[in-house]
């Protein structure tokens, strides 16, 4: 039994622990749970369409697997009426807070209870890896359950509308995270997922309906960013915008709403980065190793808290080296929906050909490549030398390493090199110095900091997830401070 909060102040039920739990995941160890994926894995993956209160129409297109190019469905994309005609249809949700919370509730255990057809659809359209499968329903779930009880009793007023515009990477919990905050808050919520990856958000939208969420309150637009996310971001209707991608989409987003929205609507951006890691001569090297494959290469390095530039002090480099190109060798690519595969396809042929143009360029810096198949979408996880972070001409979203090294005394100058980019989303440092980890913690500027471990996969409610400069606006998804910005500001007290 805990502490209990002193009488007349309410406790926090995440400190009090009645209600929220983060979802236990699914255990791939499991027979009956691998034979409800296997059975999943075949089965049809339903066609996308703008899910709109009045009648929608579009382009139809189709969805391609990224591992094997198989076609998996359709979607219809949205035209810039269908987003004209769902922002008049829009109803911000007027039902209690404890109602919106149970109804967030329920829909966290209707994604658990469909884990076959999600799977099967983040598999066959994203080419996720039956683990990032795992990994990414539980943070959907708990974004779910964790904006509901951050809310649940909240008395603040709705902002009005908001546009939520999320990316492929994380295309159910990402797409789920920014709508369950939003629609926690009262909101109506127009969503807006990416282009690459419309058939799950479809999936989650009809639990999201079935849960109780009302069809004014929720509704999807799949379709183009040039069209839809244009046609959102440059309407004066839309009350504010919740957006995760690029830092360039990010700043065209920021322009339209400049021009074509009330002053102070506000645009929470979480953006790309140029992630750096230290490891000190005084790191743990099988550690450390574990760690850097983990953070650059799962996930085929599609995360935007992936590792992008290593720093190996000089005097263990080479041993260090050596076990990454080690660790490297044993990754295996392939088939996403096979368990043993570590690293599946990157999203599409126009993002592998850019990562190979971009190594094409950087040839003779190429410490280390493995072995890829040959069809599908897929990149080899590959080492490149650098002399530091200043050589990184942009971020490479991929299973690409860059690696540099730095002599004892010059830390000062590596931390202010990474500084000096201007990112800051995630940053990892290996050290079993205690004061170098209070040193370089406070010298860095990132919003996610690790220490002697991986530098990916933050936890709703632990780890509240979110950069600084040209990674993003803030306020860190899955925190504290993330719920109150989808409440209009309260009214300025009336002069006496
Ligand atoms: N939250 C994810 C992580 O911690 C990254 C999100 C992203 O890539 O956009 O790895």
């Amino acid at each position: 039994a805990g502490a209990r909060p002193p009488a007349g102040l309410a406790a926090p039920a995440a400190i009090f622990g009645e209600a929220r739990r983060n979802s236990r995941g699914f255990d791939l160890s499991d027979e009956a749970t691998l034979a409800r994926i296997e059975a999943a894995r075949n089965g049809p993956v339903p066609d996308a369409a703008p899910l709109t209160v009045s009648a929608g129409s579009g382009t139809r297109v189709a969805v391609a697997n990224p591992a094997t190019g198989e076609l998996v469905a359709h979607v219809t994309e949205a035209d810039a009426e269908t987003v004209a005609r769902a922002i008049d249809d829009a109803r911000p949700w007027d039902a209690p807070a404890a109602t919106r919370a149970a109804v967030l509730r329920r829909a966290a255990d209707l994604y658990e209870a469909h884990f076959g057809p999600i799977f099967a659809a983040l598999a066959r359209e994203a080419g996720k890896t039956l683990p990032d499968c795992v990994g990414e329903l539980r943070e959907a779930a708990d974004f779910l359950r964790y904006y509901a009880a951050e809310g649940e009793g909240a008395t603040g007023r709705p902002r009005g509308v908001i546009a939520a515009i999320s990316p492929w990477n994380f295309p159910l919990a990402i797409f789920t995270g920014q709508i369950a905050a939003a629609l926690m808050a009262g909101n109506a919520v127009l969503a807006k997922p990416a282009e690459q990856t419309p058939l799950v958000a479809a999936i989650a939208l009809r639990l999201l309906h079935e849960a109780g969420v009302p069809a004014g309150a929720l509704q999807l637009l799949p379709g183009q960013g040039g069209t839809v996310g244009a046609a959102l971001t440059a309407d004066s209707r839309i009350n504010g915008v919740v957006f995760t991608g690029s830092t360039e989409t990010a700043q065209t987003i920021a322009r339209a709403m400049a021009e074509h929205m009330a002053p102070g609507t506000p645009l929470i951006a979480e953006t790309g980065g140029l992630n750096a890691m230290i490891v000190d001569s005084t790191a743990l090297p099988e550690q450390a190793v574990r760690d850097i494959v983990a953070s650059a290469f799962r996930s085929a390095g599609q995360r935007c808290s992936a590792l992008r530039c290593l720093y190996v002090q000089e005097d263990i480099a080479p041993h260090l080296i050596a076990m990454i190109k080690g660790a490297m060798d044993e990754l295996r690519l392939g088939d996403p929906w096979r368990l043993s595969t570590d690293v599946g396809p990157v999203i599409d042929a126009e993002a592998q050909a850019g990562i190979e143009r971009y190594l094409e360029s950087k040839a003779n810096r190429i410490l280390h490549r493995i072995w890829a198949p040959k069809q599908g979408h897929f990149i080899a996880p590959v080492l490149l030398r650098v002399e530091g972070i200043d050589d990184l001409e942009r971020e490479v979203f991929g299973p690409v390493l860059h690696v540099a090294t730095f002599r004892a005394g010059e830390l000062e100058r590596v931390v202010a090199a990474i500084n000096a980019r201007g990112f800051g989303l995630t940053f990892g440092l290996h050290t079993r110095i205690d004061s170098r980890v209070q040193e370089v913690s406070d010298a860095i500027h990132a919003g996610n900091i690790y220490v002697n471990r991986n530098q990916i996969g933050a936890v709703v409610g632990s780890q509240p997830f979110g950069g600084e400069g040209l990674s993003g606006t803030g306020p860190k998804a899955g925190g504290p401070l993330y719920l109150p910005r989808f409440f209009a500001p309260a009214e300025p007290a009336a002069p006496a």
